[in-house]
């Protein structure tokens, strides 16, 4: 992992700082391989110190190379603004976005003599683009996640409470050896799957209903995330229309998903797809977001985003339109923008499911 630690130095010298504090874990998982919970990085331009507290000693130990590792006990902000680490009047950027007001001004307060150096999003470009071994582990969460839809289908029907089978959800991701759930999953029936983050309820499911399902894993380290809309018995001319109009928006948003691509423009493709299907009014989210060691990480892939994609970097595509007190109709794959145009790591299909 020590390149990319050497990405993290060209990024501090890039912001023309001599040291930079990472604070947000997931940050710090990245540059490290540590997978424990409580952690420090300060990466400078001659030495790298992690610092951790005495639950993760050992594991560090194995974990963590090219660092000077310190076990200083629970206050690690205070060891590394106490301890020497840092040098006298240094330029330190710290992650403004991840780090709470009071361990700022902690900060401030105990080495005044540093600039700290506030920066906003400071390795979400790096950690966009995925490396071979990230798509990999991507694509193996993803398998389970669609091991476990194959296994739950069978016990989706009408008189089914959502709730129960959101546990079945789970508990087959656990059985495939996940280390978490990305998510909550998200089981949503009639008129309840017009709230696009609905909960399991104890709803039961019922004829002539759409169920929305939204579940992912998380396996050695990386997410998973996939929806489908089912149909409980027939569904109406209406709610088949929506359905087409999704699933038509995803296709070719998912078509537009290629390096140096805006993320917005990636958005307008669904979005204007269902504007003029006469859903315009009814797609209220933006259209997916980057996953990786995340499930929700950097780029957005909204109206609003500034992002470009780059090359191998991992979205989904989960387009969306919510009736309100009728149905909501959400599918969801997850893209990767290669050269050679996407690639689609999602295998479950997605022509209408009517059980
Ligand atoms: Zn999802
Ligand atoms: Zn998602």
């Amino acid at each position: 992992m020590s390149y990319r630690l050497d990405n993290v130095r060209e990024l501090t010298a890039h912001a023309d700082a001599d040291a930079v504090l990472i604070t947000y874990m997931p940050d710090i998982r990245w540059a490290t391989g540590f997978t424990g919970s409580n952690a420090l990085l300060l990466v400078a331009t001659s030495a790298t110190h992690f610092l951790t507290d005495g639950r993760y000693r050992s594991q560090a130990n194995e974990q963590v190379q090219h660092a000077a590792i310190h076990v200083p006990g629970y206050d690690l902000l205070g060891h590394v603004t106490g301890s020497g680490l840092i040098p006298d009047a240094a330029r330190v950027a710290f992650q403004s976005d991840r780090l709470t007001v009071a361990d700022r001004e902690r900060l401030g307060a105990s080495r005044p003599d540093v600039t700290w150096m506030p920066a906003v999003g400071f390795l979400e470009t790096v950690r966009a683009s995925k490396e071979d071994s990230e798509i990999a582990a991507i694509r193996r969460a993803q398998a389970v996640t669609e091991a476990v839809f194959d296994e739950v289908l069978p016990q989706i029907g009408p008189g089914v409470c959502e709730r129960d089978l959101a546990a079945e959800i789970v508990y087959q991701h656990l059985r495939r050896g996940v280390d978490a759930m990305a998510f909550d999953p998200i089981v949503a029936s009639g008129l309840r799957g017009a709230l696009p983050h609905a909960r399991a309820s104890s709803k039961r499911l019922a004829t002539g209903e759409f169920v929305v399902i939204d579940m992912g894993g998380v396996l050695d380290g990386y997410a998973s995330d996939m929806t489908r809309t089912i149909a409980i018995g027939e569904p109406d001319a209406g709610m088949r229309r929506a359905y087409e109009a999704v699933l038509e928006a995803q296709a070719r948003a998912i078509d537009a998903v290629r390096p140096g691509a805006k993320a917005r423009d990636v958005d307008a493709v669904a979005r204007e797809h269902l504007h003029g299907a006469g859903f315009g009014d009814y797609f209220s989210h933006s259209l997916g977001h980057g996953i990786g060691l995340e499930v929700h990480e950097a780029p957005r892939v909204s109206a609003h985003s500034e992002h470009v994609l780059q090359e191998n970097t991992v979205v989904t595509i989960e387009p969306g339109v919510y009736l309100p007190e009728r149905f909501g109709v959400r599918i969801e794959d997850l893209v990767v923008a290669r050269a050679d145009g996407p690639e689609n790591l999602t295998r479950t299909p997605k022509t209408l499911l009517v059980l």
